[in-house]
């Protein structure tokens, strides 16, 4: 059953360890430690041998396609078909790490991660029914590849069809279906296993699953933007939700109100943690599933996107012994992520620190974690009292809704505790007045806020695909307003990303943090204890260094890190009430209305969107043109074959999550 017995049963195989010992590539030591090795872990030996830093894997790949005179193929660059990758069943694919690469007609040239394989050789002759020609391909890119090409979203539809006529034929109670002896066997219950094993494979952060009228959708968000699969089998949607109501501990029976609950499960030997929340529609209960993949850890705070000079003004705010620390942004923005990584710093023996959470998202040893629970009155003001008495150094407030936890959070950190947290707001300079306009006194802001840190993320150009994109005439206008001339001019770091089989031809591939970070200085916590917000904020806008969202999101794109899309997209995010600002934003804003056109349109468009590049770059004076509602990019006609063949998927950017979305 392992991946290694097919071969081993094969005893005609040239031994990849003794051809690399002859070759006097590594030694038959090294190779005994490598073999040793991998009877622990069961890995195949080219990847252990590179693993213990042995053997390069460009040096192994090299050597292997001159050794056996077969081509080497760099799969990043190289164009797949679907479906002649799909030729060979995704087990087969990942057991014998091969790749069907060209259909030659009759014969096929198969990328091998081994291509000392033969017995693997020979069972993919068989099954494609036509001799191979091999060609070597690096072991991480062919799993990448994998991941691309064998979404489950066909499994999907066709589970969810033999579901439905499952419950055409008959009246089936669904609290029994969700509890029946043969549970593993029931397609619901392999309908929700494909669809979280799909999710993990792709980062999806939540899943929505949405009745509709006459369909059932189910939405994947990866890296921010929903991606959507349409099923007609409208009537399996309330088996679906029973039974993740029943993995979460919910109330079946309970169809009117909503609920919330979690439960754990296992995917690709992942632990994921699931958050999930019922909501009665006008059409039945939608279910949201968040998704947290404990396994994956907190990252430093030097590692989350953030320019050194600024980790370094962050750590001496988080570093201080008392006074408080706020990170703001809309929801999805990455500022708990930011949290967490500045708490995993803070975290030694020598400090006490008490965090009060709604939810609870990572498990941190040694801070005492409090989950808020309205339904029995534990809200945030109240464990913050609590939390007081338990001589904390440091308290985590997950959020500052009302006056009264504002208030004991700043009185908190004016009396020797370091308290962090977070504000719905848009921007850091416009925070410190939130809290005046929440109720909280200027005097007692002034004396305890120490620094706000804003926050959004931007999509990540696809390195892959990534191609140079000056900015033109226009949008160079549009720069010039927010940023230096010089920049604004000399644009050639620009890029775009064009769009290829890694990243499901968006463009992007992940995301990155843009920051906004305010210290508060004498001079500002002046202007903040007299109350007056004009002077604040144009102090805070003029001291040396500071630097907006807006400004940090350009640098990123001039470093060609991410599009001016993006930049228009955050941009478009940022408050606009304050005159003074929105006067700088302007043209940011109406950019940001038009691309809301565009995305309105898109998403009513039934076609294969998902495999559609993004919408063309909108800009600050760019309108998007009529019938933009398909956006295409010249010259990508012609891939349309090699397009990942998703048909029932639809892309709609996503836009809006907190308050800051709202277009006035
Ligand atoms: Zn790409």
């Amino acid at each position: 059953m392992t991946d290694a017995q097919p071969t081993s049963g094969a005893r005609k195989r040239i031994r990849l360890g003794d051809l690399l010992v002859e070759n006097r590539m590594i030694t038959a030591q090294q190779l005994d430690k490598a073999l040793a090795e991998q009877k622990k872990t069961g890995a195949r030996l080219g990847r252990m041998l590179v693993e213990l830093g042995y053997i390069d894997d460009h040096a192994l790949l090299g050597f292997l396609s001159r050794q056996l005179n077969v081509p080497h193929v760099d799969l990043r660059q190289f164009q797949f078909r679907p479906e002649t990758v799909r030729r060979l069943p995704e087990t087969l694919s990942r057991r014998f790490r091969a790749i069907v690469l060209e259909d030659r007609k009759g014969s096929y040239l198969v990328g091998f991660a081994d291509p000392t394989d033969l017995f693997a050789q020979d069972e993919i002759a068989r099954v494609l029914q036509g001799p191979v020609q091999v060609a070597v391909v690096r072991e991480s890119d062919l799993l990448a590849a994998f991941d691309t090409v064998f979404r489950r979203t066909d499994e999907i539809s066709s589970i969810a069809e033999e579901l439905g006529e499952e419950l055409a034929d008959s009246d089936i109670d669904l609290a029994q279906l969700a509890m029946g002896a043969d549970v593993t066997e029931a397609p619901v219950v392999r309908l929700l296993q494909t669809l979280f094993e799909d999710a993990v494979q792709v980062g999806a952060s939540d899943v929505h699953i949405e009745p509709d009228e006459t369909v059932l959708r189910i939405r994947q968000r990866i890296d921010g933007v929903l991606q959507e699969q349409v099923m007609k089998e409208r009537r399996i949607a309330p088996a679906l939700v029973s039974r993740l109501k029943l993995m979460g501990g919910l109330n079946i029976s309970e169809k009117r109100l909503p609920q919330d609950g979690r439960f754990n499960i296992r995917v690709r030997e992942r632990s994921i943690d699931v958050r999930l929340s019922t909501m009665p529609t006008i059409h039945g209960e939608s279910v949201v599933m968040r998704l947290l993949d404990q396994s994956q850890g907190i990252l430093g705070l030097d590692r989350i996107g953030m320019p050194e000079d600024m980790v370094r003004r962050f750590r001496r705010a988080i570093h201080r012994p008392h006074g408080m620390v706020l990170v703001t942004g809309p929801t999805g923005s990455g500022k708990t992520s930011t949290l967490y990584s500045a708490l995993a710093e803070l975290n030694v023996a020598g400090k006490k620190i008490i965090t009060i959470e709604d939810p609870v998202e990572y498990r941190l040893p040694r801070i005492n974690q409090v989950q808020i629970n309205f339904k029995i009155n534990l809200t945030f003001a109240g464990v913050l009292r609590t939390a007081l008495r338990q001589d904390p150094d440091i308290i985590l407030i997950g959020e500052m809704r009302d006056q009264e936890t504002a208030e004991i959070g700043l009185r908190a950190a004016m009396t020797g505790h370091l308290v962090l947290s977070t504000l719905h707001t848009n921007d850091a300079v416009s925070t410190a007045n939130r809290l005046i306009d929440m109720g909280a006194p200027g005097y007692l802001v002034a004396t305890s806020l120490d620094a706000v840190l804003a926050q959004r993320l931007v999509r990540r150009i696809c390195p892959n695909c990534a191609e140079p994109a000056p900015p033109d005439a226009h949008e160079r206008a549009w720069l010039a307003t927010l940023v230096d001339l010089q920049l604004a001019h000399d644009g050639h770091g620009f890029k775009r990303g064009s769009g290829c089989m890694q990243c499901n031809n968006t463009g992007y591939k992940g995301r990155i943090g843009v920051f906004e970070l305010l210290e508060i200085d004498d001079d500002l916590a002046d202007a903040l204890r007299r109350s007056d917000a004009a002077a604040f904020h144009r102090r805070a806008l003029s001291k040396p260094g500071f630097r907006t969202l807006t400004q940090t999101a350009i640098d990123l794109a001039a470093q060609g890190l991410t599009t001016l899309e993006e930049v228009v997209r955050i941009g478009g995010e940022i408050d606009l009430d304050d005159s003074t600002y929105s006067a700088t934003l302007s043209t940011v804003t109406s950019a940001d209305a038009a691309l809301a056109t565009t995305t309105n349109a898109t998403t009513s468009v039934p076609s294969i969107a998902t495999t559609s590049p993004p919408s063309p770059p909108a800009t600050g004076t760019v309108t998007p043109p009529a019938g933009a509602s398909t956006p295409t990019t010249p010259g990508r006609g012609s891939e349309q074959a090699n397009r990942l063949e998703l048909a029932p998927l639809e892309f709609s950017p996503h836009r809006d999550r907190g308050p800051s979305g709202q277009q006035s």
